[in-house]
C-alpha cells in the first residue's frame, strides 16, 4: 500500500495528507470550457491533469465513490459575438444554440482522443440560471451584494477574508493601475453577478430585469447543486486564481455562510509553445483539434496519446513547453511501451507501488512515468509483468491500445511475412527490406528471430498503431 495521498493546496500553499469529507463520496470540481471556439492546448492541461487525479481517486476510493463535476460556459459574450458573426440570419437564442452545440460536442471529440474519461456530471450554465438567482438574493439579503446601474454586484469589502486565495487584499488591487475605475462600483475590485441584456443579448427573466449572469457565480451555483456547498477538491488552471476563483470563494462562502467552499484548490501550471506565450499574432497558438487532424505543428499530424504523454512529463504545477521535441520524446516512449488492451487483464490485478507512491506524492507524473518506462522492459516478456504495465499505465491514461486486427488483414500479413523469409533465404535482402519497410508504413512490425528448436529463422509481427 502507497503512502496516504498528498496534494498540494493552494489555499495553504503547502503540500498536504488527503482527507476527503466522505469516503463515500469523493467530490471534485474543475471548471470546464466557454463553448464559442476549438479548446486550445493550454485548455487541454487541466483537462488532463484532473483526469489523472480523478483516475487516482477512483482507484483509491472505489469507482463508485467520486464525483468529477465539470462544468460547461454556454452563457458568455463571446458566444454572442460568435453566433452574430456565424449565424446572422437566425434567431439569436437558435445560433447561440449551434454555437454551443457544435463547440461541446468538439471538445468531448478533443478530449476523448487525449484519452480523457467522461467527468461524473457535466452541468450546463444555462440549465442553473435559477440556482444563480437563488444565490444572488441571498447575497443581497446577508448584505453582500448591492444592485447599480442595472448590474448586481458583489461587495468586495463585506467579506474579512476577500483575497484569501490569491493573497492580495483590497488595497492592492485599488493601487493596481489596469483596474479601470467605474463609479457605480462602491470598490473597483466589486464584481459583477448579474448584468441587464439589452434585446440582442440573451437573457432570464429575475427580480433585477431580463438579464443574464457573470461568470463566477456560474460555478458557485453547479457546485452547490452537484457537489453541496462545501466539497473536496476544486481544480482549474493558475491563471483562474484570480479573479474567478477568489470570486467563487467569496460567493459560496459569503451565500452559504461556510468558513471554506473546497478543502483543497488545485492548479496547473501554464503552458508556453515552442519556449513562447501561445498567440495567434506570433503563429504558435494551436487547438487540440489542429495538433490531432492538421499537418500544421512540426508538419505532421500528432496521436492524442502522444499529446497526452507529453503533457504528463512535467509536473502539473510546473510551467510547460509544449515542443515538437517533446512530442517527438514522447512518441519514442510510447513506441518502447507494449501495446495492449487494458480488458484482457484481471481488473483486481494491484498496479505498480513505484507509479502509485509517485502519483499519491502531489501526482508525480514524471516520477510515475519513470517507473513505468522500468516496467515496460520487464512487461515484454513476463505475462504477470505485463498485467501490472496495463493496470499502472491505465492509471496514467497512457496504456499504448492494442489495435484490432481482423482475420482478412492477418492472413495478408502472415503471407508477405512468409514471402519475405523466402526473400531472405534466396539472399534478395533489397526485396525482403522493401516487404518490411511496406508494412512498417502501414504500422506492421517485425521482429526477427530464431526458433528454439529447429533454428530456423522466424519471424513475429505485431501492428503499431
Ligand atoms: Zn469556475
Amino acid at each position: 500500500m502507497a503512502a496516504g495521498l498528498k496534494l498540494y493546496n493552494t489555499l495553504t500553499r503547502e503540500k498536504m495528507a488527503f482527507e476527503p469529507i466522505d469516503k463515500d463520496n469523493v467530490r471534485m470540481y474543475v471548471c470546464g470550457p466557454t463553448v464559442y471556439d476549438f479548446a486550445h492546448i493550454g485548455n487541454a492541461r487541466p483537462v488532463i491533469v484532473f483526469d489523472v487525479l480523478f483516475r487516482l481517486l477512483r482507484h483509491i476510493y472505489g469507482e463508485d465513490h467520486v464525483t468529477y463535476a465539470r462544468n460547461i460556459t454556454d452563457v458568455d459574450d463571446k458566444i454572442n459575438a460568435r453566433a452574430l458573426r456565424d449565424y446572422p440570419d437566425l434567431p439569436l437564442n437558435e445560433a447561440i444554440a449551434h454555437v454551443t452545440r457544435k463547440t461541446a460536442d468538439q471538445f468531448h471529440a478533443d478530449v476523448a482522443r487525449l484519452g480523457c474519461l467522461e467527468p461524473t456530471v457535466e452541468p450546463r450554465a444555462t440549465d442553473n440560471i435559477a440556482q444563480m438567482i437563488s444565490i444572488i438574493e441571498t447575497l443581497i439579503a446577508k448584505g453582500h451584494a448591492y444592485v447599480a446601474a442595472g448590474e448586481v454586484l458583489f461587495d468586495t469589502r463585506s467579506m474579512a477574508s476577500y483575497g484569501q486565495l490569491s493573497k492580495r487584499n483590497l488595497d492592492e488591487q485599488q493601487a493596481g493601475a489596469r483596474i479601470a475605475v467605474e463609479t457605480h462600483k462602491k470598490h473597483p475590485g466589486d464584481f459583477v453577478l448579474w448584468k441587464l441584456s439589452s434585446d440582442n443579448e440573451p437573457g432570464w427573466e429575475s427580480p433585477w430585469g431580463r438579464g443574464r449572469p457573470g461568470w463566477h457565480i456560474e460555478c458557485s451555483a453547479m457546485s452547490r447543486r452537484y457537489l453541496g456547498e462545501i466539497f473536496d477538491i476544486h481544480g482549474g488552471g493558475l491563471d483562474l486564481i484570480f479573479p474567478h476563483h477568489e470570486n467563487e470563494i467569496a460567493q459560496s462562502c459569503c451565500a452559504n455562510g461556510t468558513d471554506v467552499m473546497a478543502n483543497v484548490w488545485m492548479h496547473n501550471g501554464f503552458v508556453q509553445v515552442e519556449g513562447r506565450k501561445m498567440s495567434k499574432s506570433d503563429g504558435n497558438f494551436f487547438t487540440i483539434n489542429e495538433l490531432l487532424e492538421a499537418e500544421t505543428f512540426g508538419g505532421r499530424k500528432w496521436p492524442g496519446e502522444v499529446l497526452r504523454l507529453a503533457m504528463l512529463m512535467t509536473h502539473y504545477r510546473e510551467p510547460i513547453d509544449f515542443s515538437v521535441k517533446r512530442l517527438e520524446e514522447a512518441e519514442r516512449l510510447l513506441a518502447k511501451w507494449p501495446a495492449m488492451n487494458i480488458a484482457d487483464f484481471d481488473p483486481q490485478t494491484r498496479p505498480d507501488p513505484c507509479v502509485l507512491e509517485a502519483l499519491h506524492d502531489d501526482l508525480n507524473t514524471v516520477a510515475a512515468i519513470q517507473a513505468l518506462h522500468g516496467l515496460a522492459g520487464e512487461a515484454q516478456a513476463n505475462a504477470e509483468k505485463r498485467a501490472v504495465f496495463a493496470v499502472s499505465a491505465a492509471l496514467l491514461g497512457v496504456l499504448p491500445q492494442k489495435a484490432e486486427v481482423s482475420d482478412d488483414l492477418a492472413a495478408a500479413v502472415e503471407a508477405l511475412v512468409a514471402m519475405r523469409l523466402e526473400m531472405l533465404k534466396a539472399k534478395n535482402f533489397a526485396e525482403a527490406d522493401k516487404i518490411r519497410d511496406d508494412l512498417a508504413a502501414k504500422g506492421i512490425q517485425l521482429k526477427d528471430g530464431k526458433d528454439k528448436e529447429t533454428g530456423e529463422r522466424v519471424t513475429a509481427w505485431e501492428l503499431k498503431r
